[in-house]
């Protein structure tokens, strides 16, 4: 599998440094107010990411942290009048709710930046010590001239640098203007934390370095963003990750491109935004928004109008349709082509996904097979195991794509058919066929169990 490294500006062969084993560490929000559908471009991304490595066999660990300490946020608790633990919880809440209504994947950690404090100042500690890092009125500074590697990400002139929107406000008490904060003394304001460092809060870049490495290791294997993260954000990991460790930080950087209305960035600031709550409210489905989002490659800038959301609406709609209705056909001439057609579908798919999660000719695939295997229902040329390598090829894939909004319920309708086809077969001592729908039950997730008083079963 190849995957596009900004660090190497190429497309490289994917080798995780265990094998088998990926660790993935995907930047997440900031929780002082609902996401919008920009923000969700990048976490279906990720989710797409997620599921593929998933479905190529990879076992994952994955990160998000949860950004619950920032101006935003203590800035929104103090407009309110609830305390920051209240406020962000809120948020935090509404960001999982809103992930799961878009099917995305849940990490196995989703570790919060005001829980972290402590792996935050021991990180600094260590730059402080190592000379990487200096005080200044109580503040403490990355000193980038330290670190010449700094850039290397970005690719970009360190001297056309400016100071980024998170970069501590009153740059002429740092040695640098380009240095950026680990560490805001906050000798009265109202969030603070009384540490080693002296009375403050974190930056915002150290959260993620100090986060990412507890739970992945001083390296890693991807770590993941929207470009507009690249620099400052992601930079300034890297040079304070491997200030400190001496070790590389991250093998594979992945960064999707923006979600544009009208040519722009969408985002809080312009005002230019949807969230997933407003487009659901106007009657669209969250698979819709969610196959919106993942039907362009993720580099690729997306243009959102609603009328390419229509769209979005009416092919998930006829692609459930078609899942749908492959129940109710029935039909006793096997057709061989129609087989082979899966197959190569099913290779099609893995070939695009495998080059940098290549997804527009991966869907077109199975658009074309949908399309030949219409065909052949209609002139009646499939049998009923045709039908079945259908459903089990859609289901399969949904693994990846979660667009199908009958699962469960056509899964269950169609298990349950099999295992009572199963009984009969036991019933007439037609063992050979039991084991093998047992074996076809077990495709779709479900483990049978014999007991004395019949079967019974669980999903995997
Ligand atoms: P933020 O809360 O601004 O830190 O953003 C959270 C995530 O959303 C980051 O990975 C950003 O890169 C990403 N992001 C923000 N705006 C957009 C957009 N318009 N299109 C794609 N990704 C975005
Ligand atoms: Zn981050």
């Amino acid at each position: 599998m190849k995957l596009f490294n900004t660090l190497t500006e190429k497309k490289e062969e994917f080798q995780p440094l265990q094998p088998g084993k990926v660790g993935l560490y995907t930047c997440g929000p900031t929780v002082y107010d609902l996401a919008h559908i920009g923000n969700f471009r990048a976490y279906v991304f990720e989710d797409l990411l997620h599921r593929y490595l998933l479905y190529r066999g990879y076992s994952v660990t994955r990160v998000m942290n949860i950004t619950d300490v920032d101006d935003k946020t203590i800035a929104g608790s103090l407009k309110e009048g609830v305390s920051l633990q209240e406020f962000t919880a809120r948020y935090t809440a509404f960001f999982l709710e809103d992930m799961a209504t878009l099917r995305l994947k849940k990490p196995d950690y989703l570790p919060r930046a005001t829980q972290h404090i402590p792996e935050m100042v021991s990180l600094i500690k260590t730059l402080l010590a190592k000379g990487y890092a200096y005080e200044k009125e109580g503040s403490i500074y990355f000193r980038i001239s330290r670190f010449p590697e700094y850039g290397k990400l970005s690719h970009l002139d360190l001297s056309a640098i400016k100071p980024g929107a998170r970069v501590e406000v009153d740059e002429y008490s740092k040695e640098d203007v380009r240095d950026f904060a680990l560490w805001k003394a906050e000798p009265q304001g109202p969030v603070a934390w009384e540490t080693e460092l002296g009375r403050g809060r974190p930056g915002w870049h150290i959260e993620c370095s100090a986060m990412s490495m507890k739970y992945l290791g001083e390296t890693f294997d991807i770590h993941t963003g929207g470009v507009d993260n690249i620099f400052p954000h992601h930079e300034n990991e890297i040079a304070q990750s491997e200030a400190a460790t001496g070790k590389p930080f991250v093998r594979y950087w992945l960064h999707c491109a923006h979600l544009l209305v009208n040519n722009e960035k969408m985002s809080k600031s312009r005002g230019n935004f949807y969230t997933l709550r407003d487009l659901l409210n106007k009657g669209y489905s969250p698979v819709a928004v969610r196959y919106l989002l993942l039907s362009t490659h993720y580099r690729d800038p997306l243009n959102f109008t609603e009328v390419s959301l229509q769209q979005a609406s009416h092919t998930v709609r006829r692609y459930n349709e078609f899942f749908r209705n492959l129940s109710f056909f029935q039909g006793t001439r096997p057709n061989a082509s129609l087989s082979e057609k899966v197959s190569q579908a099913r290779q099609f798919f893995i070939n695009h996904l495998d080059d940098d999660l290549n997804i527009s000719p991966a869907l077109a695939a199975i658009f074309e097979l949908i399309k030949e295997a219409n065909i052949a229902l209609n002139s009646s040329s499939f049998d009923a195991a045709n039908i079945r390598e259908l459903q089990n090829f859609l289901l399969e894939i949904d693994q990846v794509l979660a667009i199908l909004e009958v699962q469960e319920e056509t899964l269950d309708e169609a298990v349950l058919r099999l295992i009572r086809e199963r009984e009969e077969a036991r019933k007439a001592k037609d063992f050979k066929r039991a084991d093998a729908l047992r074996q076809q039950i077990l495709q779709w997730g479900i483990v049978l169990e014999d007991t004395p008083s019949g079967t019974r079963w669980h999903r995997r």
